[in-house]
């Protein structure tokens, strides 16, 4: 194993003590494209240097309550640019973890490992490109990723989900980075917890995300609990697109599976996209249900109304920071 060092933190800038991520968002985009939107590229306009300083609006907002850390779970297929990661992390000083991993079939870019079935296995493949990129870096960058993401249609789980799904796993028992997860539509979560441990993945180094989906669902968030994984309530902010729920729906599941005991295995973040890459996308904000969908939200609404709910600022620093470093601490 070349460059890979258990229990410690990966970011675009290099190895960070657990300890010092600080409040952590664990579930954001900077930039996020649609696969296929490379294809329209004739069409928009890329300005990087414009981009970076709106990375840098966001960073000034999650700095307003004490984020340290962003995960930026953009996966390969989805416009993922390390480099530009790292520009934002050094220029503003913040540590920024990048992801690797795939999107579901249904939304993502299946086509070309689909393809690769033919030459051999592709859990194979994947593995040996996870790892690398954990280990030696993207695209010959030398920039590494932290952590890994996988994901699952609606209503589903297809042979090639299940092939990324096998390698993550795969990968994490030869690197020990944890797995975040997307769920579509809130369905799935517990199907996917099941499927990353039967594959060998650490249950404790699992975040199945997009929970508060089913933020009404008491015995969901249990099916996915009792397996010993971590559930991410990371879309806060946004109501429309997600079944409805509010933030207040997330708030009271929050407490609630705090009382139950699992305030360890909580996670939050907003699956803010900061920049939609391809053709024009500034409209997005008065779309129904997304007014409060930003990455400011956490910080002027959810911690207040946490600790309206009786929670301690040691309990929303559990929730922000504790937990995060506890995916690196725990298990192998
Ligand atoms: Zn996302």
């Amino acid at each position: 194993m070349t460059g890979s060092a258990m229990g410690v933190v990966t970011t675009v800038r290099g190895a960070v003590d657990p300890d010092d991520l600080g409040r952590t968002l664990v579930h954001e985009h900077f930039f996020f494209g649609y696969p296929g939107h490379e294809a329209d590229r004739t069409m928009w306009h890329y300005d990087e240097k414009e981009l970076i300083e709106k990375a840098g609006q966001v960073v000034e907002k999650v700095r307003a309550y004490g984020v340290t850390t962003v995960f930026d779970l953009t996966p390969n297929d989805c416009g993922r640019d390390v480099r530009l990661l790292k520009e934002i992390a050094e220029r503003f000083g913040i540590h920024v973890v990048a992801t690797s991993g795939y999107y579901h079939e249904h939304e993502g870019a299946a086509g070309y490992f689909k393809f690769r079935r033919l030459f051999g296995d592709i859990v194979k493949e994947l593995t040996e490109l996870f790892v690398t990129e954990l280990t030696e870096g993207v695209e010959g960058t030398g920039i590494r990723t932290g952590v890994m993401k996988v994901a699952t249609s609606p209503g589903r789980i297809t042979d090639y989900e299940k092939a990324t799904i096998q390698a993550a796993a795969a990968a994490q028992q030869l690197t020990g980075v944890p797995i975040l997860t997307h769920t579509s539509h809130g369905t799935m979560g517990p199907q996917q917890a099941r499927l990353l441990i039967d594959s060998g993945a650490e249950p404790s180094k699992v975040v199945i995300g997009h929970m508060c989906e089913r933020a009404h669902n008491i015995d969901y968030q249990l099916e996915v609990l009792r397996q010993g994984v971590g559930v991410a309530f990371d879309r806060i902010g946004g109501t429309h697109m997600f079944n409805d729920v509010t933030d207040d729906d997330r708030m009271d599941m929050v407490v609630n599976l705090m009382d139950r005991g699992f305030g360890d295995r909580v996670f939050l973040a907003h699956d803010s996209v900061n920049h939609w890459k391809g053709r024009d996308s500034s409209g997005f904000h008065e779309l129904p249900g997304t007014e409060n969908w930003g990455i400011h939200r956490i910080g002027e609404y959810i911690i207040p109304g946490l600790l309206e709910r009786g929670l301690t600022q040691n309990d929303v620093d559990g929730l922000l920071s504790d937990n995060v470093k506890h995916l690196w601490k725990s298990g192998s």
